[in-house]
């Protein structure tokens, strides 16, 4: 196989079309699919070098696949990470980062705003374990030192967070993870590596729900895991290879695939998502509407230092509280009512009767999730009849 290594030099878009690219002697354009568990060996020294690592080469997918290694390649490139993983889900990336680098004793510091199965492993599974958490308003700096413990290995965060797409200063907490010698890791899901690159401000571990926008059409579960070498050497390589939280060959060829147009495809998100966000601010029966590249957004300067773009997502609150925003949601013909994110389709949801009901009533208005909060994941049809859309439904709310 011919491994593309010329890719140091290359830009973003170069690299999300071609970064990581590795032909059979077929010379096919196109990535190839290697839908297989096993490799066969030459002889059995042959099998013998490999599996004492003394010599390359696949052994069984659950430990790596070419079809795999070219998506974990082209999103090391694309995010800046010297290497990757991908696993099956966003959670199984989100669960392994953890439960490979923790262990009884440790403690973690987490925003409070965060994607609800998030929320569910740091509250619930990692106590079982002997693993202490706190968590923190995310965009105030000083809570996070506070929280800081002789024994805290991990700091984790999500912005923009869901669903009311609050702020975290990446730089300012990666600081406060190096002072105390702990790793920041940062669940990237929302922005993508197109609008946003972690690393780049400090991050040590980047995760993703490829799922989202990295499919972006809502075909495929996937997730990426984005690190330094010695986090890979020393903890995740051996927990994904015995556990197995590992991505099926296709699922990660159509990730593989959808890195070519997820520039673009974000682009428009971000176009559309801005127009939504205008129609809705001014609109008399939406009390609120957030979106980070808003002017009025409480974090819009932290949103263009950190952003290159405000995202698919709009968080508004509709007067009349949960009657209104069941009204409003049915009475929509084109946009969906979904908890999905980040596909081409407009999806709208409720969080506090979906993604967030499970959340205790304080904590949910702790964040902001209020009864008449909606959140739309704005997708890639013209705005001006998603605005339309919203407009119609808005009337009968
Ligand atoms: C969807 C999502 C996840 C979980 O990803 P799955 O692929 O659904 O397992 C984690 N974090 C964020 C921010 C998400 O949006």
């Amino acid at each position: 196989m011919a491994t593309n290594k010329k890719c140091g030099k290359w830009r973003k878009r170069t690299l999300a079309v071609r970064g990581g690219e590795m032909r059979t002697p077929f010379q096919e354009t196109s990535e190839a699919l290697f839908m297989t568990s096993g490799y066969a060996y030459e002889n059995a020294e042959e099998a013998e070098a490999r599996f004492k690592g003394e010599i390359g080469g696949y052994q069984y997918s659950r430990f790596g696949n070419p079809t795999v290694s070219m998506f974990e390649e082209r999103m090391a490139l694309l995010e800046g990470a010297p290497v990757g993983r991908a696993t099956a889900t966003g959670m199984a990336a989100v669960t392994a980062v953890f439960l490979s680098a923790l262990r009884t004793g440790d403690h973690v510091v987490a925003a409070r705003a965060m994607f609800g199965s998030c929320l569910h492993v740091v509250e619930q599974i990692l106590p079982r374990f002997g693993i202490g958490f706190t968590l923190v308003d995310g965009a105030d700096t000083s809570a996070w030192e506070a929280a800081m413990k002789p024994n805290t290995r991990m700091l984790f965060l999500e912005t923009p967070s869901n669903p009311t797409l609050s702020l975290v200063d990446i730089a300012a907490v990666a600081q406060i993870a190096n002072k105390h010698g702990a790793r920041l890791a940062v669940d990237n899901a929302f922005a993508s590596p197109a609008l946003q690159r972690p690393m780049e401000f400090g991050a040590h571990i980047v995760i993703h729900s490829s799922t989202k926008y990295i499919d972006g059409q809502g075909r495929a579960l996937g997730g990426v895991i984005l690190c330094h070498q010695d986090f890979l050497d020393d903890h995740l390589q051996v927990f994904i290879r015995n556990t197995g939280p590992s991505i099926s060959p296709f699922n990660a060829w159509l990730h593989l695939k959808s890195l070519e147009t997820l520039e673009l495809r974000m682009k428009q998100h971000c176009e559309n998502a801005q127009r939504v966000a205008d129609f809705l601010s001014g609109h008399k029966k939406v009390t609120r509407a957030l979106y980070p590249f808003s002017p009025d957004h409480p974090q819009h300067n932290l949103a263009k230092a950190q952003m290159d773009g405000g995202g698919g997502l709009v968080a508004f609150e509709v007067a009349g509280g949960k009657a209104a925003a069941f009204k409003l949601a049915n009475a929509l013909k084109i946009i969906d009512i979904s908890n999905n994110l980040g596909d081409a389709k407009s999806l709208l949801t409720h969080p506090e009767t979906t993604t967030h009901s499970k959340v205790a009533p304080e904590e949910r208005a702790a964040l902001g999730i209020t009864p008449g909060m909606m959140r739309i994941s704005v997708g890639l049809e013209d705005a001006d009849d998603l605005c339309e859309d919203l407009d119609q439904a808005l009337k009968v709310a």
